[in-house]
């Protein structure tokens, strides 16, 4: 895809996809940048503030547009909702977002026929469940950021404890990105360590409560971070960004994404976070790390939660 110019589309332009068009201009990642909002003025305005930057950032070009303007779109990342007031949950904005997300796909399907989706709207999985039913999309082509922003404050609150760079930490939360995500511990490195090892190495550091605390901290961040300032944006705009990179340079990363699943781990049809390879062509692979038995009983208990809340928006 970086052979020819990459446009990439955003519908939602309220904090989080102001912050996600204002971070993939500031990265140059995409050449061409749409803003689309049923408030039209607050795309223009977002567009105005973000190129009177041009100056000083890579060559792009950025401007509010309908969704005709979102032909031939690389890339459409999807913010359009209500986000969490303090108090909600995620699965709270569940029928308000279902409704909007489905405008959205019905609109997509007509202009982006070729389009790869990036959902972050709320509940993320099952926003990005209706996303591809609506589109009809192939699921490879639908993905959400999934629990890749709580993965990153996983590793970020892991280096804190440690004192080592974040991106020195390989580790990640799964399945729902939400109330029943947890953290994969078997699947934590450190310079080649598993968590056990590397606490060793580092004078036993990892208490008991420690595992607890830093799961619950990673789980709980966006909570926290709203009753402070209302909304969590720069987290999201990053992780995002990262991912919508990593598929225009076609650069077969590895991401915890919610992806539709075939069989992974016994399930099937529902979309959570697994480690998935990304590229060009949206979902490479989804990949099946070893988990220990809790954990796998995790990763099920999530997909009944997000199943129901599925089933739930038929009735
Ligand atoms: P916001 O209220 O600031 O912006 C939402 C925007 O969507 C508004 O500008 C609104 O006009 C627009 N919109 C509403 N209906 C639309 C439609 N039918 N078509 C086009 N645009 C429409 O909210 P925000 O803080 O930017 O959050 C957006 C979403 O992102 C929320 O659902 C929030 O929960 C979610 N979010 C997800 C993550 C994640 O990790 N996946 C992180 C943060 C926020």
């Amino acid at each position: 895809m970086t052979k020819h110019a990459v446009k990439v589309s955003i519908v939602g332009t309220g904090l989080v996809g102001s912050t996600i068009a204002y971070t993939l201009t500031v990265k140059g990642t995409a050449s061409d940048i749409v803003l689309i909002d049923v408030d039209k003025k607050r795309a223009e305005g977002e567009a105005m503030d973000i190129e009177h930057g041009s100056p000083f950032f890579p060559e792009s070009t950025i401007h509010a547009g309908s969704y005709d303007d979102a032909r031939g779109s690389d890339v459409v990342v999807v913010t359009a909702g209500t986000n969490q007031r303090q108090g909600e949950t995620r699965m709270d904005l569940i029928n308000r977002n279902a409704s909007i997300v489905t405008d959205v796909a019905n609109n997509l399907k007509k202009v982006c026929p070729g389009a790869i989706i990036v959902m972050v709207s709320n509940p993320l999985d099952v926003m990005t469940r209706v996303m591809q039913d609506v589109t009809g999309f192939p699921a490879e082509r639908v993905i959400g950021t999934g629990t890749n922003l709580d993965s990153a404050r996983f590793r970020y609150l892991l280096s804190q404890k440690f004192g080592v760079d974040a991106r020195n930490i390989h580790g990640y939360i799964l399945g729902e990105h939400g109330d029943s995500e947890f953290a994969a511990w078997s699947n934590v490195h450190i310079a080649g360590m598993n968590i056990n090892e590397a606490s060793d190495n580092f004078g036993g550091i990892m208490g008991d409560y420690d595992y607890i605390d830093i799961e619950n901290a990673a789980r709980n961040a966006a909570y926290e971070i709203i009753n402070r300032k209302k909304a969590t944006y720069y987290g999201i705009a990053a992780s995002a960004s990262r991912i919508v990179e990593a598929i225009v340079r076609n650069e077969k990363s590895i991401f915890p994404l919610s992806v539709k699943l075939d069989g992974q781990y016994g399930l099937k049809d529902v979309y959570l976070s697994l480690p998935t390879i990304i590229g060009e062509n949206g979902v490479e692979r989804i990949l099946t790390p070893y988990l220990s038995e809790q954990e796998e009983n995790k990763l099920h208990h999530s997909a009944e939660v997000l199943e129901q809340a599925y089933e739930g928006l038929k009735k």
